[in-house]
């Protein structure tokens, strides 16, 4: 029996807890259970991470999960800071950016998901929209109801036919979950659009030149409990990471 590939999911910073409040490098366990239901050995990257060690690392894994998170900073794709964009951690964003740019560079399998999505477009050249309420006119709400469960579906979307994301989940459109108020603007060179929401919002990204290079921004791993079909898109990964 072959060995489960690697998987590194990229993992934040969260303040610490208990008694000693030191702060704490973590990610939601849902992205870790996603990977090992898909038959992936998950390995949690922390963003201490300098050039060197993300060359190292990506060497030795099979695959690659950049996970969600807050915003990732204005200036990495020439923006401007403003009020708007939280939660930054520049630290994160700088290892993020070169794993992605690490991944797209030697062509190691990749999911992106939500600031993931984020971070490859950005790792490609990308922009992102500060604040979508405020910069795209007639845009959806794409954070969930008050009192809606995580996975309670946000709105549709439509893949684009012959995407990798459309062959994966088997479906020209599918309905998903949303909690980001920033998206892909400009389209990072070399990524295509390979998901929209009904307001234009890019919910999905591909490189089809990639062996496995695929972004979506609503989050797979969470709705995996009541839409069965999400789990495909960590088998992708997996099995393109040699699974
Ligand atoms: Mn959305």
């Amino acid at each position: 029996m072959r060995a489960p590939p690697l998987i590194g999911i990229s993992a934040g910073s969260e303040p610490g807890t208990g008694l000693l409040s030191l702060p704490l490098y973590a990610i939601s366990q849902t992205y870790v259970r996603a990977t090992c239901d898909a038959g992936g050995l998950p390995l949690l990257l922390p963003p201490a991470l300098d050039d060197g060690d993300v060359q190292r690392l990506l060497e030795r894994l099979d695959g690659l999960l950049l996970s969600g998170g807050g915003d990732v900073a204005a200036e990495w794709y020439g923006g401007v800071d403003s009020p708007l964009i939280k939660k930054v951690d520049r630290e994160r964003d700088r290892a993020e950016l070169a794993l992605a740019r690490r991944a797209l560079q030697t062509g190691k399998p990749v999911l992106a998901i939500c600031r993931g999505i984020q971070v490859l477009n950005v790792a490609a050249g990308g922009t992102l929209y500060v604040d979508i309420p405020t910069q795209v006119p007639g845009a959806l709400l794409h954070l969930p109801e008050a009192g809606q469960p995580l996975d309670a579906s946000a709105h549709m979307v439509q893949l684009a036919p012959g995407s990798q994301v459309a062959a994966i989940l088997g479906v020209e459109s599918a309905t998903v979950n949303s909690f980001h108020h920033q998206a892909a603007r400009e389209v990072g060179v070399g990524l295509v659009v390979t998901a929209r929401a009904p307001d234009g919002v890019v919910e999905g990204l591909e490189r089809p030149d990639h062996p496995f290079c695929v972004g979506v921004q609503w989050h797979p791993e969470i709705e995996i409990g009541n839409q069965g079909g999400m789990g495909r898109l960590f088998q992708a990964l997996v099995r393109a990471a040699g699974g």
